[in-house]
């Protein structure tokens, strides 16, 4: 080995699946000094997870990239009961539908893991030169408590190997979960698509192994279901003592079964199977294989749970239907438990995300999401604790926020996990009703369409929770219900997901009502005055805040939504700090947006206030984290509470000249 050396990080992540590239792709919009690393080869190409719910896919909207997911996923909209039927055949009893028009542009979508890493992995490279670091093992944790108060120490101290030509890794490599041999998980150029080709090869590896001493501000355990991270801070797991064992092959189906593009259950003497229509002609199944004691990987002959098992087992539920296939493009025995991690922080300064918090069954299609709304969550806010514009107690809201998440997420596998796996044959009838009782009861939290984010200093709560009159549906810790706006300058529509984009700043939605009003009209221009922080108003929130070096001139930016008709107002309506002018880019086109109906696209159809519970003609004030979930709501002239609230949050700039501390 060589000799070690020493070097330092602002946040040092550890893993890099769908968690750990969410939780970068912050570190690469606000331009801190993050390292990423990972002891796999290789990024994942085939197989693993692959249900994206509403909720994650209107943040790849405005993270950027959800066309991509468009073009290539499968979008499911209704499962379908298969049950036995009076001669032996397999009857479908139910058609479920499992999307809701109204609440999101988007539905439940089935991509694999390699291609969504793919998406956010070209994010992180368009807005940085962070990159995942492969072949990098952690192999040492230190953390200095003592050091935890002071937001600019280094109290953890982590030892990596670079893995060598002399060393091989036996943790990484594509599939060893199967063992490396298996057939029908081939990764190569012909069942990749173009743009993960460079990625296919594993990086250079130094002659002989490295090993590096990396000390970090923050360190972010991604680090999957047997969290290294986790094991170092001894934090225990808790939950179910039994592990299922699945069967999951992708393949392009050789079938008659008439559901085969639609998500089924199927369900008969021989056994249950789930059906996943999945992107390029494939399909994924899921065979409940057997349980054993939780960890128990010696206890049952993993050996014995082959490609050809699972071949037999689809084809004896799907009878009297035929069912083969000649391609498999990836399969594996994915053995799972439900677990969740006492605790997601070690006094916010190292945090888990992901499976490495919770693990429980594939059958909801939730592990990727919630993963990757963990790393959402922690990624914005310790990035901008480390840029220094944000206080280092709202890291506490990480915790908060996402860990009774993680217990519900919990909750609603073992009611749903087991009419996968414990039915018996014959009790099939009651199935349908279960699933859409049970599916329905979870619903508004599987799909992300409520999280129910608690009060804290980043989510100011009306009193008992009540609504706010001005804002009924703008409800402070959900995200903004998505509508879609016309742009004033040009006219075009555009989903709120898109508009409220994942850039950075906090966002204060100016809700200017209808401004053909006078009276109105002046409370927008007092509005105005304020923001500007003209001359007899106090400081504007606007730069109020410590700017981030090199990325924003203020973490707080302004978006004016109005109600008038599209038509009877113009853009130089509009007060000048609401569409400011920059020498280079000139005026500010994309910062006043229309509730108006347009004639082109049916889903901008003028009810967005309605929609949120806007008063047309008063308008209202919202706050709008850079995750998109709503802070603070109040009326257009409450300004000081606005900035009470901000205060909270926000690191000022120091009274004399404005520069930031660290420069
Ligand atoms: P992961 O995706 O597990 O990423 C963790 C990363 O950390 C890995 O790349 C790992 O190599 C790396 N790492 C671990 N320890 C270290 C260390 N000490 N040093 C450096 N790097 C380290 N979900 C489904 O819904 N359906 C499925 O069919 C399904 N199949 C799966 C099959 C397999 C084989 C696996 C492993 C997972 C499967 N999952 C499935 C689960 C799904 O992939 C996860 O829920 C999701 O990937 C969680 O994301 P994550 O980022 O938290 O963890």
């Amino acid at each position: 080995e060589d000799k070690p050396t020493q070097s330092q990080t602002d946040v040092l992540i550890i893993g890099a699946g769908p968690s750990g590239l969410m939780a970068a792709y912050w570190m690469a919009r606000y331009g801190v000094n993050a390292r990423i690393i990972d002891n796999r080869d290789t990024k994942v190409f085939l197989g693993h997870a692959d249900g994206l719910r509403a909720r994650t896919l209107e943040l790849f909207d405005s993270m950027g990239f959800q066309h991509r997911v468009i073009q290539e996923g499968s979008i499911s909209t209704e499962a379908n009961i298969w049950v036995p039927g009076p001669q032996g055949n397999i009857i479908r009893q139910a058609q479920i539908d499992i999307f809701r028009v109204d609440e999101s542009p988007f539905h439940n979508t089935r991509l694999n893991q390699g291609r969504i890493e793919r998406f956010i992995l070209d994010s992180i490279r368009e807005h940085s030169d962070l990159d995942v670091e492969r072949s990098v093992i952690a192999d040492s944790l230190e953390y200095d408590e003592e050091l935890s108060n002071d937001p600019n120490s280094y109290p953890i101290t982590v030892k990596v190997r670079v893995l060598g030509e002399d060393d091989s890794n036996p943790l990484c490599g594509q599939e060893i979960e199967n063992g490396a041999e298996a057939a029908g998980n081939v990764v190569n150029r012909s069942n990749l698509l173009p743009d993960d080709w460079a990625d296919l090869a594993p990086r250079r590896k130094p002659q002989r192994t490295q090993v590096e001493t990396i000390k970090a501000k923050y360190l972010i355990g991604c680090d999957g279901a047997h969290s290294w991270t986790r094991k170092q801070l001894n934090i225990p797991v808790e939950g179910s003592n039994t592990d299922h064992i699945w069967g999951v092959i992708d393949v392009i189906p050789l079938t008659d079964f008439p559901d085969i593009r639609r998500v089924s259950v199927v369900n008969n003497a021989a056994g249950t199977i789930l059906v996943i229509p999945r992107e390029r002609g494939l399909v994924r199944f899921y065979v409940p294989v057997q349980t054993c004691e939780a960890g128990a990987t010696d206890r049952f002959d993993r050996s014995k749970i082959t490609r050809e098992l699972i071949r037999a087992r689809v084809q004896a539920i799907l009878a009297p239907f035929t069912f083969d296939f000649k391609e498999c493009s990836w399969w594996t025995v994915y053995q799972v438990g439900q677990r969740i991690a006492t605790q997601s922080t070690k006094d916010n300064r190292i945090f888990l995300a992901g499976d490495a918090v919770h693990t429980h069954s594939p059958k909801m299609g939730l592990g990727m999401n919630m993963s990757m709304q963990d790393g959402f969550n922690v990624g914005w806010k310790i990035a901008l604790v480390v840029a220094g514009t944000l206080k280092p107690e709202v890291l506490e809201t990480y915790a908060s926020e996402r860990h009774p998440l993680a217990e519900m997420l919990l909750d609603f596998d073992r009611h749903w996990s087991p009419m996968f796996t414990d039915r018996k044959p014959g009790v099939a009838d009651t199935k349908a009703s279960d699933i859409a009782r049970i599916g329905g009861r979870f619903e508004d939290f599987a799909d992300g369409w409520k999280v129910f984010y608690p009060a804290s200093s980043l989510v100011r709560k009306a009193e008992d929770n009540a609504e706010f009159a001005f804002a009924r549906h703008m409800i402070p810790g959900e995200r903004v219900r998505p509508v879609k706006l016309r742009n004033q300058a040009d006219g075009g529509a555009l989903w709120t997901t898109r508009v409220l984009e994942s850039d950075g700043p906090f966002r204060i939605l100016v809700l200017a009502g209808d401004i053909r009003n006078p009276m109105q009209k002046q409370r927008l221009e007092t509005l105005a005055r304020v923001l500007a922080g003209q001359p007899g108003s106090s400081v504007s929130p606007l730069s109020r805040y410590l700017e981030i070096p090199g990325r924003f001139k203020s973490p707080v930016d302004v978006l004016t939504i109005h109600a008038s008709p599209w038509k009877e107002v113009e853009l130089f309506d509009f007060p000048e700090v609401l569409r400011p002018f920059d020498r280079v880019t000139g005026w500010a086109y994309d910062k006043i947006w229309c509730d108006d109906a347009c004639i082109f696209d049916r889903y901008c159809d003028g009810t967005a206030y309605e929609k949120w519970g806007v008063d047309r003609v008063l308008g209202a004030l919202v706050v709008v984290r850079p995750d998109q979930y709503i802070g603070w709501v109040g009326e257009l002239g409450d300004v000081e509470e606005l900035t009470q609230y901000l205060d909270g949050i926000l690191v000022k700039k120091s009274s004399t000249n404005g520069v930031h501390p660290a420069l």
